[in-house]
């Protein structure tokens, strides 16, 4: 059952038009990755769903409610969640002090049951983690919210390999528990890894769309760099 649809969706920055007739949809659950080169608009579409943006034309509905025009306090309290890219800490708050920003829906040991990580540093101020354990606790204020759509921006971004697997293992057990997720990732096999479905946006529109098991890698790569036939 579809939880996000978006249905020819527009996104300007004056008359700088951003995204242009988007569609797409996420059943509850579900897991779409969002692929692109930089500038395609990714960052854009995840932060008009989350109500930081206004769409300039087309629809959003979540659960078949219209969401479109919708502040971003009531996305949130609907159940969106964004990571925004770069993580946007307040560093001189802790861990856990980040964390409780993002809300009370989930109790604190849940967070640390997923992110046993960030239960070790707690405490530390976000300006003393490390890279990965910034972008947990990030995750961590998101999911404090409770939310049944997690967006993701580009979580992946200047950490080791090892600590991203980490993250997409935490990703793994939210998915079996249900929540859905919009993933921005550059890595492309991530992506289709980490996605039931992928969407390819070039200069704002979207010029691939399939079941991510069914995309082969060669095709990916021609969507994103414009080079299909
Ligand atoms: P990246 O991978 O570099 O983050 P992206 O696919 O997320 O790229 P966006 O950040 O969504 O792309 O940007 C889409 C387009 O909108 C780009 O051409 C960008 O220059 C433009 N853009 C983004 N933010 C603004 C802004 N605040 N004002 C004007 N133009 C913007």
């Amino acid at each position: 059952m579809t939880l996000l649809r978006i249905e020819d969706l527009d996104v300007h920055y004056g008359d700088f038009q951003a995204l242009s007739g988007v569609s797409l949809s996420v059943d509850h659950g579900g897991s779409l990755a969002l692929v692109g080169a930089n500038g395609a608009g990714k960052s854009t579409l995840l932060r008009t769903i989350a109500g930081a943006h206004p769409a300039t034309g087309g629809r959003i509905t979540l659960d078949g409610t219209g969401i479109t025009t919708a502040p971003p306090h009531h996305r949130v309290r609907a159940g969106i969640a964004l990571v925004p890219e770069g993580r946007r800490l307040f560093p001189s708050l802790t861990a856990e002090e980040n964390i409780k920003v993002g809300g009370r829906a989930w109790p604190l040991d849940r967070v640390y049951d997923v992110f046993p990580l960030i239960a070790r540093c707690r405490n530390r101020r976000a300006a003393l983690l490390s890279g990965g354990e910034q972008q947990a606790v990030a995750i961590a204020r998101a999911l404090a919210s409770g939310p049944r759509l997690l967006l993701l921006d580009e979580i992946s971004l200047g950490l080791a390999p090892a600590v991203v697997d980490d993250l997409y293992d935490v990703l793994a057990v939210l998915r079996a528990e249900g929540t859905a997720l919009v993933l921005v990732e550059q890595d492309l096999a991530r992506a289709r890894a980490a996605g039931d479905h992928l969407i390819c946006l070039l200069e704002g529109r979207v010029v691939l769309a399939t079941a991510a098991a069914d995309a082969p890698l060669e095709k990916v790569i021609s969507a994103y760099f414009g080079t299909s036939q």
